[in-house]
């Protein structure tokens, strides 16, 4: 496979270098196959459907073609996805798609474990290791030092601003032995990210000390999350008869959003197969792409701090990507937008579970509502020319593809549930009256010690740091 930058289509460069890379040099842009492949007819219509890992090895295989061999790609697969994505009916036309049964409970841990033994794979040849900085401000880092640590050849260190984030991410970054460091800067989140973007700038640093990043624009983090689209979609499209007694359902994936690499991941899968008609936009109070997908026009802007965190963002890095893809037309087509405020959060939390039973995160669960209201009658009310006011929380006046077959109830949706509830206590306790179950995993990361070590938010101290530190 070839991967082109989205800013420059005549470069073409291999998979090993746009994963070490991250992002085009040249250009500041952000890399993507020249193709997706659609996997052979007799593959997606095989009965039963195949497996998370049987999906994974066969949609990763062309985009590695001719750098990882099949035998090492297995190997790869086999040690990054010991967990899978569970398929849950909710109701009659909603699935939960699980995406928390990973180490960190969120779903991050997919692109992260992937990407983590790719770059030991291609760094396994090198005599000295590779090491990772990364800025976090509490989801990103625990994933990426949870996927990194013990693989060999790689080096992670977390920068992480004291004070601003919650115990239990403090504690699921902070724990780790050998080759994972977390280092508690005096600053903020931006401090943080500085002293990383100067490390990276610092050709003295450099001629010493190989740097990389992990970033969630890395493609290698982007390809594997497509592996549950298909995984899911395959096994809504065989039960969804049995469960609704809908002939031939339109399938819809309902995304809650931040960056949009998540979604970007769902497109490469419907590309590549999937049996996907459509996907919903759904975002809290930074609803930047809602407001795109409604006035055509993109509008990046500061984020907003909400009560589903992990998507606070307001200049989502994936929307290059989409731009590359679609044009404003095709993402008018194939998405339906969606937004919630913090109180629309906490309303959905206790829906879903008074409805269903089942306990939502508040990222899932501004998936769940726009689910509710677009398969209720926002879809219907919108076909007839009733329009939200794009100012207020609920679905955007943006008429897809699919919603005639929405509003006449012929179409299931695949709710992707990003976080364990129990990652996000407080808020869903609000929401239902009682606290989720803990995990065992989150139980036993709160009792490890903690072995972060203060850093002064001073680059030349933090250069000094990673001299003493790291193995050069
Ligand atoms: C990162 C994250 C998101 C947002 O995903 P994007 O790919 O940035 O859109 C949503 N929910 C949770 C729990 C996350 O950690």
């Amino acid at each position: 496979m070839t991967y082109t930058d989205t800013r420059n289509r005549a470069v073409k460069t291999d998979f090993r270098t746009a994963v070490l890379n991250g992002m085009s040099k040249e250009t500041g842009g952000l890399y993507i196959p020249t193709e997706f492949p659609v996997l052979p007819q007799a593959f997606l219509n095989k009965t039963p459907e195949p497996g998370f890992r049987e999906i994974a090895f066969n949609m990763a295989k062309p985009f590695v073609e001719g750098e990882i061999p099949d035998s090492d790609l297995m190997g790869i697969i086999n040690a990054a996805y010991p967990f899978s994505a569970p398929v849950v009916p909710v109701d009659r036309t909603s699935y939960v798609l699980e995406l928390f049964h990973g180490p960190t409970c969120a779903f991050k841990d997919f692109g992260a474990r992937f990407m983590a033994r790719v770059m030991s794979y291609f760094n396994k040849d090198e005599n000295s290791p590779l090491h990772i900085l990364v800025a976090t401000s509490g989801d990103t880092g625990s994933a990426v030092g949870s996927a990194f640590h013990n693989v060999p050849g790689l080096d992670v260190t977390i920068l992480y601003p004291e004070g601003k984030i919650s115990p239990l991410q403090e504690k699921q970054l902070s724990t780790f032995d050998g080759n994972v460091r977390a280092l508690r800067v005096k600053g903020t989140f931006d401090d943080c990210q500085k002293l990383v973007k100067t490390a990276f700038t610092d050709e003295s640093l450099r001629a010493t000390l190989r740097l990389s990043s992990a970033n969630s624009i890395n493609i290698s983090r982007l390809l594997p999350q497509s592996f549950y689209y298909m995984y899911s979609s395959l096994v809504v499209r065989a039960r969804a008869w049995l469960d609704s007694k809908i002939e031939n359902p339109a399938i819809i994936a309902v995304v809650p959003s931040g960056n949009f690499g998540n979604l970007t991941s769902g497109l490469i899968a419907r590309e590549m197969g999937a049996p996907i008609d459509g996907f919903v936009a759904a975002t809290n109070s930074n609803r930047t792409i809602p407001d795109w997908i409604f006035s055509g026009e993109y509008r990046a802007r500061a984020s907003v701090a909400t009560l589903a965190n992990a998507m606070d963002v307001g200049a989502p890095s994936n929307y290059e990507r989409i731009a590359a893809m679609y044009n404003l037309e095709q993402v008018r087509s194939l998405f339906a937008s969606y937004w919630l405020d913090d109180e629309g959060i906490i309303q959905s939390i206790r829906h879903c579970y008074e409805k269903t039973g089942y306990t939502i995160d508040p990222h899932g669960s501004v998936a769940w509502k726009a689910w509710y209201d677009i398969k209720t009658d926002a879809m219907k009310k919108l076909l007839s020319g009733e329009k939200n006011d794009i100012a207020k929380p609920g679905l955007t006046p943006n008429i897809p593809a699919w919603a005639k077959k929405a509003a006449e109830k012929q179409a299931v949706g695949i709710i992707l549930e990003t976080a364990h509830p129990a990652k996000f206590g407080e808020t869903v306790k609000k929401a239902t009256g009682s606290s989720p179950v803990i995990p065992d995993r989150l139980e036993k990361i709160m009792k490890l010690p903690d072995r972060a070590e203060p850093m002064e938010n001073d680059y030349e101290k933090f250069k000094t740091w990673l001299l003493e530190n790291l193995q050069k």
